[in-house]
């Protein structure tokens, strides 16, 4: 059969976009790996607007039974399966994933991003033993600790910014010889008697037993080779969008998001080097300025409502 709507991803986006679909009627196939997106393994998010804190966990859960409350026989959901590739056909799609081959008139693709990762020996095997991707999580736990943080945009700086709140030192490890954060930031940042900024810095290895004790680094200006020890270390190194599955078939940027029309979340694809009518994108996988849960939702309700004209005015 060929669906109105295929949704891709079940994060904040993609569950909003079910819930409308639902309520819209639009026959809808919703394929998902799993449920409640990157904030999942938050503790507490305390800005998800109309909820004064919730674990991230309990989000997921609760992302899930909204779409499940109202999906009926209109929204389809396919938890498990993921997506390998999505393919023009006439004027529809076929999308293909881990659980078999599904057509439609429309594809909405909320598949988020996640985490680029340190690649230097000893970093995969210390992750959740003080190396971690995410300061808000585990922050707290270095409290009156010395920390490193690797990263050199804004997300690195704000890191640095909350951890100096509670930690005893902050070293900032910047691979080039500049910062791509904004310079107001910077500036910010940088007074805080608690920071040392480490410029031209490459990580070699992190060091540890049990846990991590230290960090083996490289000034690459200099080619000196240094050891130091350290309690934790937070990898702020950017996000990689999951987008590779459609990146033959809509305009990407020069990291992988998704470009859409602010206005719509209309994609362009390739093909007709135009904003098309048949794929949109929402949320973190997409080239808008600001990445949030609230943002990701809201965003993927205005696709939605744009897909309801678009499949309705055909
Ligand atoms: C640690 C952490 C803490 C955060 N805390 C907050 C916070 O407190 N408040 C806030 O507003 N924001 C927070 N954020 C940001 C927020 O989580 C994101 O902006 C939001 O999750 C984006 O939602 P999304 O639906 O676009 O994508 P995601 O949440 O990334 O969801 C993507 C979904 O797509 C699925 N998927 C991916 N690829 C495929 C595929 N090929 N096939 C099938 N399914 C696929 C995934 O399994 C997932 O279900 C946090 C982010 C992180 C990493």
């Amino acid at each position: 059969m060929e669906y109105d709507l295929a949704i891709i991803g079940g994060g904040p986006a993609g569950v909003a976009a079910g819930v409308y679909a639902a309520r819209k009627k639009l026959k809808t196939v919703f394929l998902t790996k799993d449920f409640g997106g990157q904030s999942i393994v938050s503790e507490d998010i305390q800005n998800w607007i109309g909820t004064v804190s919730i674990s991230g966990f309990t989000l997921a859960e609760n992302l899930k039974k909204h779409l499940e409350a109202y999906a009926g026989d209109t929204v389809s959901i396919k938890e498990g399966s993921f997506v390998e590739t999505v393919e023009k056909k006439g004027s529809s799609f076929v999308v293909k994933t881990s659980a078999g081959e599904f057509e439609a008139k429309t594809v909405l693709v909320t598949t988020g991003s996640s985490r680029r990762r340190l690649e230097a020996k000893g970093a995969d095997t210390f992750e959740h033993k003080g190396l971690t991707y995410c300061a808000s999580c585990d922050g707290p736990l270095f409290s009156d600790r010395d920390v490193v943080v690797i990263g050199g945009g804004n997300a690195a700086l704000e890191t640095a910014a909350q951890l100096m709140a509670y930690c005893k030192s902050v070293k900032l490890f910047v691979r080039g010889d500049d910062f791509r954060a904004d310079p107001i930031t910077v500036e910010k940042v940088s007074k805080n008697p608690k920071l040392t900024i480490f410029k031209n810095t490459r990580v070699i290895e992190v060091k540890g037993d049990k846990f991590v004790s230290g960090i083996i680094y490289e000034n690459t200006a200099t080619k000196e080779i240094k050891e130091i020890s350290i309690d934790g270390i937070f990898v702020e190194i950017g996000l990689l969008p999951a987008t590779g599955f459609v990146k033959d078939l809509v305009k990407t940027d020069q990291w992988g998001h998704i470009v859409v029309d602010p206005k719509t979340q209309r994609a362009h694809l390739l093909a007709d080097e135009i904003v098309s009518g048949g794929i949109w994108a929402a949320g973190d996988c997409t080239d808008g300025l600001y990445h949030q849960n609230n943002i990701a939702a809201g965003d993927a309700v205005k696709a939605l409502e744009d897909i309801y004209i678009h499949l309705h005015t055909k």
